[in-house]
């Protein structure tokens, strides 16, 4: 529902109604992921405060997968994030990676491949984000899996992040058609942006300084919604003459 473009080291940042590519909002940041991201929080935060409008979904790249941006969006607004999740636990040694190890929620530990318990003390390490769930270094030692699994380590640990079930609640939805039809929609955003350049040609800034940006970007934006509206307005019928 959002994505960016950038022009020097500013990005424009929309936020559109995927079903009519209607701009909802609009965002000038630096073209840096963190503040793009930052500036989806910002916008849909508005839209709620200024329309009334909450969306029930968001679709947007990678860019917007972090485990906390999926966190705020699932737990602290009830939307479902149709957003590529950002994983970094998959590796390429040949060693067992996270996703071999089963997490058991009602309990709050996870199931190694040799059936053993990885259990956390709940301290937070990482920035206060992420939790370690630790093997019995006794359990290790005496297991033969060892090599696949921890074969530098006396026992293996399992990050988590805290923000967890609401990147798994993104991988389900990513599983889905609704994800497949959001990826498809996402294009609209992909031809304003095009639009932006080509047509309005905003491929440079003739006002300065972020104050300047976002005064040209909203002039762009509600240009190109005018637009869009005139194309909904029916036209009128030839009387003949
Ligand atoms: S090395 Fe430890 S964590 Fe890994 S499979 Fe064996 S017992 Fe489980």
């Amino acid at each position: 529902m959002d994505r960016r473009s950038q022009r020097a080291c500013l990005a424009d940042n929309y936020l559109i109604d995927l079903k009519a590519a209607i701009i909802v909002d609009v965002e000038a940041t630096r073209a840096i992921r963190q503040a793009e991201v930052g500036a989806a929080r910002t916008m849909i935060e508005r839209t709620e405060d200024r329309l009334g409008l909450c969306p029930e979904r968001l679709a947007a790249d990678s860019a917007y997968g972090s485990a906390e941006m999926l966190g705020w969006l699932v737990n602290e607004h009830a939307i479902e994030p149709h957003i590529p999740v950002f994983d970094k636990s998959a590796r390429d040694d040949g060693t067992f990676s996270r996703e071999d190890f089963a997490y058991d929620q009602e309990h709050d530990l996870y199931i190694c491949p040799a059936g053993e318990v990885l259990s956390s003390t709940g301290t937070l390490v990482n920035d206060g984000a992420t939790l370690l769930y630790r093997a019995s270094k006794y359990d290790c030692d005496a297991c033969e899996l060892k090599p696949r699994c921890c074969p530098k380590m006396p026992a293996r640990k399992v990050p988590r992040s805290i923000h967890e079930q609401a990147r798994d609640v993104a991988r389900d939805i990513s599983k889905t058609d609704a994800y497949v039809r959001s990826r498809r929609e996402r294009k609209k955003i992909e031809m304003l942006f095009a639009h932006l350049k080509r047509i309005l040609r905003l491929d440079r800034l003739r006002l300065r300084g972020p104050f300047g940006a976002q005064d040209e970007f909203l002039l762009a934006a509600t240009a190109q919604n005018l637009r869009k509206l005139a194309k909904l307005i029916p036209l009128p019928v030839p009387t003949p003459a």
